[in-house]
């Protein structure tokens, strides 16, 4: 029997054809798929054993005296309700809170957050808080849409592509795979980029910028732009406003003047400005890079500002992409689980909550909620007294990771429903076993705005369950909700509280997907967002003017760290890591580090050393590399034995909330 559904890694969102046989599955990738059309990298192809891994979960577990023992599923569902419903009792719905997760179906998030806002608290959020907050926030000021303004496909009509923060080939390697073909047809690539990637060194340009100055970086591309009279003056006063102010802060960042900030030749990055703005239609195409930073938000409107400034949006071949990490970041986002938006960004505090007023019989919180990160410091500080986690490992991917632990340790309640026993579900009271994405049915969002259909090949372990079928069983105990049949359900609902899915159907998204908006209008859906209109009318310059990172080096700390994920793992670990061939290519966290500086350090290749920051310290071993230039190193997030995100302080962007990952002060010795 064949199955089609959707690769449960990246956002690229590749549809995959399980073809199951016991556990011995063969995997293709879909050759009408317009996101892959047949292609896969590793984790498509060889990702998929995980779901065999006998460390999965398979019945539901209560800690009893330290000790997990295990439950039926009543027991299990009935503790948790009733604890639940004891907190809220006792000190009211704001003292629980709910991480969803962006490795969930739109159906499961869209959920979780109509329990948590039932019950009433917007304390919901999810893994997105830490990767693309940003984009949300930013591209909705600057455009009306926190989204990717073209499609995967799209991508071929470019004459140029810009790709800043964003380590394609290894992160969303169908992607990067399309920029390196057009890359070899001869095409213009701008790489930008404090580190020697793959994409790098095949880029006309590759600018190898200091971490954490890019709003310099972009505004002095801007600069030339406009001193060279490069700018696309009919679409930019026909179609935006703001331009003026605009203008006046960028006037400060020439490019002589933020050589010293960014590291980068005038000339070059003269060059690059030129190629950008001239040889269009050009693509912009970002990830982690750009948001990860306590300026995550204003180096999004940055990025929208290069692309309003030269025309490149609304028509094939340019556009901004956001590259989503995680396989449902942008469904998951658009459910809602963020703690400042309801379905379909619509914020918290605005009357048209109305709509969701009517829709679930209820009246609802306006007040904003906890931030992912907020969550774990009002837990620490006594105001959260419960949080119940889906399909996350916080413990690994957070900032700050012991101050999460001391969170953890001061709850009343902790409930993780996961695939595995993680390092977060090991220090829960309640864990309830889920089914991974090859074991349900329902949808995901991929980075391109596709929606697309999710179908179960496999049958759950023991007695796991589906997400959806254990928040059905908790909402119905908590929050009075009358419950679901089925995923169909859900996205029945789905399509009535968020305009953009009104017109998707189970039916009508397969095989191939739709990209939202699909509705009345717009019955095949949207491949080109801001064609002619944005949803504010006008699309808005916003003045960004550059700041430092939070953290700088010093006598002591005297290298950048800088984190990401490598092209074997994924996220956490907690599914490539038990995937054999992915944990057989790299088995074993590491630091990459120039030969320059391993050779000041007295440093050897695999030799075991210390990274040590002001926040924290780990041990991990040497790879000496010219990917990174002398006075940074680069440290992947997938190991829990060797946690990087200890090192990384609490600081954050005060827009979106999300830690600045990307810069941290470090000594390296051995
Ligand atoms: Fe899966 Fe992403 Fe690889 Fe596609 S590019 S096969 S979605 S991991």
């Amino acid at each position: 029997m064949s199955v089609l559904t959707v690769c449960p890694y990246c956002g690229t969102g590749c549809q995959i054809v399980v073809n199951e046989q016991g556990t011995e599955e063969r995997v293709t990738g879909y050759s009408r798929s317009p996101v892959n059309a047949g292609k896969l990298c590793i984790k498509g192809y060889s990702g998929l054993s995980y779901n065999f891994s006998r460390d999965r979960l398979k019945h539901p577990m209560i800690k009893r005296d330290g000790e997990f023992v295990r439950a039926s599923w009543k027991e299990a569902l009935d503790e948790t309700a009733d604890r639940l419903l004891e907190i809220i009792k006792q000190y009211g719905p704001d003292s629980i809170a709910f991480q969803a997760s962006a490795k969930c179906t739109n159906e499961e998030n869209y959920l979780m957050q109509k329990i948590a806002r039932v019950v009433g608290t917007n304390n919901v959020d999810h893994c997105a808080r830490s990767c693309h907050s940003p984009t949300a926030l930013g591209l909705i000021t600057t455009l009306g849409a926190g989204a990717a303004t073209g499609s995967i496909e799209s991508l071929s009509a470019s004459r140029t592509y810009f790709v800043i923060g964003s380590n394609t080939t290894e992160q969303h390697p169908i992607i990067g795979t399309k920029l390196v073909t057009e890359r070899k047809k001869g095409k213009n690539l701008v790489v930008a980029d404090p580190r020697r990637t793959q994409l790098a060194e095949l880029a006309t340009i590759h600018l190898q910028f200091n971490p954490g100055t890019d709003v310099a970086l972009l505004d002095s591309i801007m600069y030339v732009i406009l001193e060279e009279h490069l700018e696309d003056e009919k679409f930019i006063s026909d179609r935006t406003e703001g331009f003026p102010e605009f203008r006046k802060a960028i006037d400060k960042h020439s490019p002589e003047i933020t050589e010293g900030i960014t590291g980068i030749k005038p000339e070059e990055l003269r060059r690059a400005a030129r190629l950008i703005a001239r040889d269009r239609p050009t693509s912009i195409l970002y990830a982690m890079g750009i948001t990860q930073h306590i300026h995550g938000t204003e180096n999004v409107m940055s990025v929208s500002n290069l692309a309003l400034l030269t025309g490149n949006i609304g028509v094939r071949g340019s556009g901004i992409f956001p590259l989503r990490g995680q396989n449902n970041v942008q469904g998951s986002s658009d459910m809602g689980v963020l703690s400042e938006w309801y379905p379909g960004y619509v914020p918290v505090d605005s009357p048209r909550v109305e709509r969701f007023e009517k829709l679930w019989n209820k009246r609802l919180p306006r007040n904003k909620g906890l931030a992912l990160s907020e969550m774990f410091d009002a837990a620490a500080e006594g105001r959260v007294k419960a949080i119940y986690v889906m399909g996350e490992n916080p413990l690994v991917t957070e900032a700050s990771v012991s101050d999460v632990e001391t969170a953890i340790h001061n709850l009343e309640l902790f409930v993780v429903q996961d695939i595995f026993m993680t390092l977060t579900a090991g220090e829960a009271d309640i864990v309830l076993p889920a089914s991974t994405s090859l074991e349900k049915e329902g949808t995901f969002t991929n980075t391109e705005r596709r929606i697309q259909k999710v179908n179960a090949v496999y049958p759950s372990p023991g007695e796991a369950k589906p997400d959806w079928w254990i928040l059905n069983e908790i909402g119905k105990r908590i929050s009075g909700i009358q419950g679901y049949e089925s995923p169909r359900e859900i996205f029945e609902e789905i399509r009535q509280a968020i305009p953009g899915y009104a017109g998707a159907t189970y039916e009508n998204i397969y095989p191939t997907g739709k990209q939202w908006p699909i509705n009345a209008e717009n019955p095949e859906g949207t491949e080109i967002l801001h064609t002619k209109t944005f949803p504010l009318g006008r699309a808005k310059f916003v003045p960004v003017v550059y700041a430092p990172p939070a953290e700088s080096v010093d006598e002591k700390y005297d290298m950048i760290m800088t984190t990401g994920r490598n092209y074997f793992h994924y996220h956490s670990g907690t599914m490539s890591r038990r995937t054999d061939i992915l944990e057989r290519e790299s088995p074993e966290p590491y630091v990459e580090i120039n030969a320059v500086d391993a050779r000041r350090l007295g440093i050897r290749n695999s030799q075991t050393v210390t990274v040590e920051s002001r926040h924290g310290t780990i041990r991990t071993k040497a790879r000496i590399t010219e990917k990174v230039p002398p006075g940074i190193v680069f440290v992947p997030f997938h190991y829990d034995e060797s946690r990087v995100n200890r090192l990384v302080g609490k600081q954050v962007d005060k827009l979106s909330k999300i830690p600045e990952f990307k810069v941290v002060a470090v000594r390296v010795f051995a």
